[in-house]
């Protein structure tokens, strides 16, 4: 059991879905409890920064401190919704900040590990405003607005993103299949595990494997993995 992790993502945890939160709650005190746990990005439909003080951000703080105050071993990666995400919520709750792409070993495999938007190479759009929104000096200008103003910035800035995604192609939110390539030929590994595109599913690609981690939204993903066994389950929220 001691090499036993799991990896999750895209749980997109927010006010409006106690179920979910619920779920999660669950999970980390119950079957993932005292093991390997990975969040590879959007933990958060929305984070304003580590200072962020809603009761979801305090609850959250809490279930994960006590993960790994009792044995649990947690790594978090931001994603595209909360890439605010940072040192001081990790330090808070006892996790290893990742950055975007890493790679561990997982299940005696060297492995890279990713959010996943930066695969989806063919939302030329999407691309441009990650490039605007992680430069430092972005950054650092958001992070100096009251946490009311970047509510307001975070609410609009869904409401853009949902309205320019529903005039996308389908194809155009999936990966870019040479962009694995690139990456996995690039990093020299055999596994590649990621989020995002909430499709969840194994891939036999040119270089390995990629495993794809679902939204939680109907059900919970949760990809289990030990020396011997790839599991990519759902269970029922
Ligand atoms: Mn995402």
């Amino acid at each position: 059991m001691g090499s036993t992790c799991y990896l999750i993502s895209d749980l997109h945890l927010t006010s409006d879905r106690p179920d979910t939160f619920k779920a999660f709650a669950k999970f980390v005190s119950g079957e993932a409890a005292k093991l390997k746990l990975y969040i590879l990005g959007d933990l958060f439909e929305a984070w304003l920064g580590d200072d962020d003080d809603s009761s979801l951000a305090n609850e959250v703080r809490i279930i994960l401190k006590t993960f790994t105050d009792t044995g649990g071993q947690l790594y978090i990666m931001p994603g595209n919704r909360d890439f605010l995400l940072g040192e001081a919520f990790c330090d808070t709750v006892g996790a290893t900040l990742l950055t975007d792409p890493t790679v561990h070993i997982i299940g005696s495999k060297p492995t890279l590990l990713m959010h996943g938007d930066t695969l989806c190479t063919d939302d030329t759009e999407y691309q441009k405003f990650r490039k605007i929104s992680r430069d430092p000096s972005w950054k650092t200008n958001v992070l100096s607005k009251s946490l009311e103003e970047r509510r307001d910035l975070a609410k609009n800035l869904r409401q853009m993103s949902s309205e320019a995604n529903s005039n996308k192609a389908e194809s155009i939110m999936d990966v870019n299949t040479s962009t694995v390539d690139e990456f996995m030929g690039l990093y020299d590994i055999t596994q590649l595990i990621h989020g995002h595109t909430h499709r969840p599913q194994h891939h036999q690609e040119t270089f390995g494997d990629r495993w794809v981690l679902g939204a939680w939204e109907k059900e919970a993903w949760i990809l289990k993995i030990t020396d011997d066994e790839r599991l990519l389950k759902a269970i029922r929220i």
